[in-house]
This record gives C-alpha cells, structure tokens and sequence, in this order.
C-alpha cells in the first residue's frame, strides 16, 4: 500500500528526524544545514508545513523573517562573518530541493564564492559546536 511520507523538516519539526538546533519557538525552528556551504549555515522554518512563498500564510512568512533578523545579529557576532546571505528559494526551477518553505542564513566572508548549496555533509561534531555557540549568543542576547 502507498503511503504518504511527512517531509524530512516535517520529520524534524516532530523529533522523528534529528537536527542540530539554534533556536525553537511556538511558530519556528531553526537549525544548521546538513550540506553547508560554509560554517554556520542554518535554516529558519515554520513548523507548520507550507511547500513555498505561495502557500505560505502571512503569519508564518512573517514569524520566519523575525527570527531570521534575530539569528543573523547572533550569527554576525558569534562567527563574525564579512556578510551574512539571506536567501529563499521557490519551486525546483529556483533551486529549491525542500518543499517546505525555508530560509537559509548563510555567513560569508571576503571572496567566498556564492553558492546555496553546500556539496559535503557537515562534520557533526563541527555542526553541533557551531550550533552551540550561536545557541549561546540568542540566550545573552534575546
Ligand atoms: P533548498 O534547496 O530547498 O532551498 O534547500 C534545502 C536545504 O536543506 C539544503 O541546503 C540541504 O542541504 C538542506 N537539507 C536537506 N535535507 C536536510 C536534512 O535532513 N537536515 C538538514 N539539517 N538539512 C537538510
Ligand atoms: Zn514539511
């Protein structure tokens, strides 16, 4: 018999798939992506599932974008990157690979090429210290 498989950030919203998290809230999870293209590259999402910008509610859209402000001012001050990418992808012609709505938060520095996706899986335990210190900041800062 078929059977309809949640999508993995459904899996991870649920705990039934592991992540590294950052930060977590009534509406949002953030977490560092499994394929970075450097360090601290995370993810900011709304639990609820919504494919893309078009299915999205206002109310989840917005909830990302607060949460992403706040975890790029702790990106910027935990790893002190020369700029942070911001970026959103919509339908597989944009690029996207998860269809469910996303936004990746991704520290650069001076020469970094600009890529979306990452090409190896990040080390774990490399992931885990990084999501740490970022976890760290929110909790001083807010
Ligand atoms: P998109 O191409 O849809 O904008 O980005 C999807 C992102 O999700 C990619 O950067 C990919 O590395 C990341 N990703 C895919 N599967 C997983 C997963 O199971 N866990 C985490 N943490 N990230 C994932
Ligand atoms: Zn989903």
């Amino acid at each position: 018999m078929a059977t309809t498989e949640p999508c993995i950030f459904c899996r991870i919203v649920a705990g039934d798939a592991p992540c590294d998290r950052v930060y977590e809230d009534e509406l949002t999870l953030a977490f560092m992506d499994l394929f970075p293209v450097g360090e601290g590259h995370l993810l900011v999402i709304p639990k609820q599932h919504h494919q893309d910008i078009f299915e999205a509610d206002e109310a989840s859209l917005l909830a990302v974008m607060a949460i992403s402000r706040r975890i790029a001012h702790a990106l910027k001050t935990a790893l002190e990157p020369d700029g942070i990418g911001v970026h959103q992808l919509n339908g597989a012609a944009a690029g996207q690979t998860v269809f469910h709505y996303h936004m990746h938060l991704i520290p650069r520095n001076q020469g970094d090429p600009i890529a979306l996706h990452g090409r190896k899986r990040g080390e774990p335990a490399e992931m885990e210290a990084i999501a740490a210190r970022i976890r760290a900041v929110l909790d001083r800062e807010g």
